[in-house]
């Protein structure tokens, strides 16, 4: 007699954990119930035990090979959420590639994309009432009465709460109706959380240059396959109109539209657009918003509902499984890189998911970087162009005030030639914006006894005089201390003196200079929220705020109508740092803010205080000449074998202790195999060399385009041990070097 072997219960399966896991898929086995096998498929979310914790986690595949026999192992069971939890194959592609682009745990990428673990559950719907019967059936007028009155809500289920306010039903009522056969229990549904009304009608016209623009555009959302475009137009062009054409084209064919900007850039003006072209607002997403909300866009992202996104970097990370297009606004700017947790770029970043997508990706600036250029130039990105503001607004003229010629007073940040033009502005009741990029009271202090200069105490730099608050603050670890009374060196008492500018002490020059001016400080220490910001915006509107004293805060997108003259009050800033993009920076930076000016009918003044007329910035945005700017950038890059044309990557040592890290950093040197197209520099101290409390070494990578970083950096990091307490953090294409 034979006996039939048992049927095995269920399969073993690979899940991807989304936490840091010391396996390269990031993934362990697990067992999943048979009848569950079909909620099994790769990108399928579950739920598993780890430890004590349960994570969540992705599918990646079956389990390949079963443990022999006599040495069963016993896996522990993955729970599938629900089948509409699952990530789309390009989604997962995509995860994937940012994982190993930036050499980070493929969990550690993973989790971003499950960022909101209340989404997981199903939505529990609270209980409504349903009509079963026809008001004839009711047993009683009064019941009949209330059949008659809801028989317009149909088959909807309606709340107790909204019968009783329609009908004047008791609760009791209703369950004796409910008993009666007249009504039923049923789930409410939930609300359809952004209507698409049929607003797709686009009410302004565009301009010629702005149909050509944005007939590519949507041709390639039509088309439904990738394609990059860098939408490059002066400020005012209209950028933002002609993609607003390609999110409707992707919203017409019922798919999804990403659109990413700088945080700041999130302002309820945008929203107010979006309205008007679309009929309804975008679904937000950025690091202030309530639980629940972020549940929402999370799942109908998941579910695939059409939608149009506007978000700040980490919406890349989203799950849509329907997505249409994707538009980075404003690709210049470096707060689209993340700075810690995995250092991904999410405007390069775009363009990988819109490629393995499948779908067009739109860059949108006014100086875009040199390495989307470069990108266009080299036939990747399709270049398109828009030359002219709409309407009667002309481009600003820029001049510079030569500081060497027509210098300030001690103490004082305005020259003469400025304060002229802020007169005479004030005069003709025209708006101000002076912008200079410092925050606080004074970015130095220095004390006049013993010569030192006040330093924070975990990081090596200056600390901040911020004095409205009172206090000295460092502006990279966030600590603080009130002003203090003596000198922290020397002890001697009241020879503290601030050094240098901020915009406060500007403000303080301004009422000095300007009594019956109005003015508003615009920075990240006095405009905490978008509501404030959206109260200081009102005012500038309705002409209550004469002077505007703004740090690179102010200088995004904000339209200003009366706003006819701005004043750089530093344009100096930034030009000598000795970062590889600190010229571009600085270009980008000042273009935009002279770009506030003259938005409307009156023609728009800027002038550029500066000790360094001669700098190649200055010289080009005086002579209007952005071409030439943008060769000779290149042509130093590309000498230097820099990005674009090169490739780099830095690799940060920190720890406490600063021997073990200076030893250790050498041997690292040491061990470094000499890989072919490429060089090692350092190591070298960090240009803050304390932060946090933690001795921080450098070294930077340069690599020829075409080797793989990546894959020598591993190499060299297998051979090296990196002992405990020693902190080592990879950033592959950084942006930023301190
Ligand atoms: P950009 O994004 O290039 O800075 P915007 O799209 O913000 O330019 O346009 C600048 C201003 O001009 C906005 O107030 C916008 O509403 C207006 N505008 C641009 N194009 C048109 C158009 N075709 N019809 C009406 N208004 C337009
Ligand atoms: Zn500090």
């Amino acid at each position: 007699m034979t006996v039939p072997l048992p049927e095995t219960a269920d399969t073993l399966i690979r899940v991807m954990l989304a936490t840091t896991l010391p396996y390269e898929d990031g993934a362990l086995t697990y067992r999943i119930d048979k009848q569950e096998l079909s909620l099994a498929e790769p990108g399928q979310l579950v739920s598993v035990p780890l430890g004590k914790r349960q994570v969540t986690g992705m599918v990646i595949g079956e389990a390949a090979g079963i443990a022999p026999e006599d040495k069963v192992i016993t896996f522990k069971t993955a729970i599938p959420y629900d089948a509409a939890l699952r990530l789309t194959p390009p989604m997962q592609k995509f995860l994937n590639w940012v994982a190993q682009w930036y050499m980070e745990p493929p969990g550690a990428v993973f989790k971003m994309a499950v960022s909101v673990p209340s989404a997981f559950t199903p939505e529990v719907l609270p209980t409504g009432y349903q009509i079963v019967a026809s008001p004839e059936q009711a047993s009683t007028p009064r019941r009949r009465n209330i059949l008659t009155a809801l028989s317009d809500m149909a088959m909807l289920p309606q709340s107790a709460a909204s019968i009783h306010a329609m009908t004047g039903a008791s609760a009791s009522t209703i369950k004796a109706m409910v008993a009666e056969g007249l009504l039923k229990e049923a789930p409410m549904a939930s609300l359809p959380s952004s209507p698409l009304s049929g607003l797709l009608n686009r009410q302004k016209p565009l301009t010629d240059e702005q149909i050509l623009a944005a007939d590519q555009l949507t041709a390639a959302v039509d088309a439904k396959a990738f394609k990059a475009f860098v939408l490059d137009g002066v400020t005012g062009s209209g950028k933002t109109e002609v993609y607003f054409e390609a999110v409707a084209a992707a919203l017409r064919a019922g798919r999804q539209a990403l659109i990413l900007l700088p945080e700041i850039a999130l302002s309820q003006a945008f929203e107010k657009r979006c309205l008007e072209r679309f009929g309804f607002s975008p679904r937000l997403w950025h690091s202030g918003l309530t639980d629940a909300r972020r549940r929402a866009v999370w799942r109908d992202a998941i579910k695939g509902e059409p939608m149009v996104v506007a978000g700040a970097r980490s919406a890349l990370f989203l799950p849509f499984s329907q997505l249409g297009v994707i538009v980075v606004d404003e690709e210049h700017d470096h707060s689209f890189r993340q700075q810690d947790g995995v250092r991904y770029h999410a405007r390069d970043m775009a363009v990988v998911r819109a490629k393995l997508s499948g779908i067009p990706a739109v860059l949108s600036s006014a100086t875009p970087s040199l390495e989307t250029l470069v990108n266009a130039e080299q036939g990747k990105y399709e270049h398109i162009r828009l030359m002219n503001r709409f309407g009667e607004a002309g481009m600003p003229e820029i001049t510079l005030v030569d500081l060497t010629k027509t210098p300030t007073e001690r103490r004082r940040w305005l020259s003469p030639p400025l304060v002229d033009s802020i007169d005479n502005a004030l005069q003709n009741q025209e708006q101000i914006l002076l912008f200079l990029n410092r925050r606080g009271y004074a970015p130095m202090s220095l004390c006049l006894s013993c010569r030192e200069r006040i330093v924070c105490p975990n990081c090596s730099a200056w600390l901040v005089t911020h004095k409205s608050a009172g206090q000295l603050r460092c502006h990279h670890c966030g600590h603080f201390s009130r002003f203090p009374e003596q000198c922290p060196s020397c002890d001697v008492e009241g020879m503290i003196m601030p050094c240098g500018p901020g915009v406060e002490r500007l403000a303080e020059e301004v009422a000095f200079r300007f009594p019956d001016a109005r003015q508003g400080i615009f920075s990240s220490d006095v405009i905490t929220t978008s509501a404030k910001a959206e109260a200081f915006f009102d005012a500038v509107y309705k002409g209550e705020i004469d002077i505007i004293i703004g740090t690179q805060m102010i200088a995004k997108g904000h339209h200003f109508p009366g706003l006819t003259l701005v004043g750089v009050v530093d344009a100096d800033l930034g030009l000598s740092g000795g970062d590889l993009r600190g010229g571009e920076l600085s270009w980008q930076l000042l273009t935009q803010v002279a770009g506030r000016s003259g938005r409307a009918e009156k023609k728009g003044r800027v002038m550029m205080q500066t000790a360094m007329p001669e700098a190649r910035v200055l010289q080009s945005l005086v002579k209007d000449d952005r071409a030439g700017f943008i060769r000779a950038e290149k042509e130093d890059r590309e000498d230097a074998n820099m990005p674009p044309y090169g490739r780099l990557a830095a690799v940060i040592l920190s720890s406490r202790n600063d021997e073990k890290l200076t030893a250790f950093a050498s041997q690292m040197a040491m061990q470094w195999p000499n890989y072919e197209g490429m060089t090692l520099l350092g190591p070298a101290p960090a240009p803050i060399r304390l932060l946090r409390g933690q001795h921080r070494v450098r070294f930077l990578i340069k690599a020829e385009r075409e080797v793989n970083l990546q894959r020598a950096i591993a190499q060299w990091l297998n051979e090296v041990k990196i002992p405990s307490r020693v902190q080592c953090q990879l950033d592959i294409d950084p942006v930023s070097f301190f």
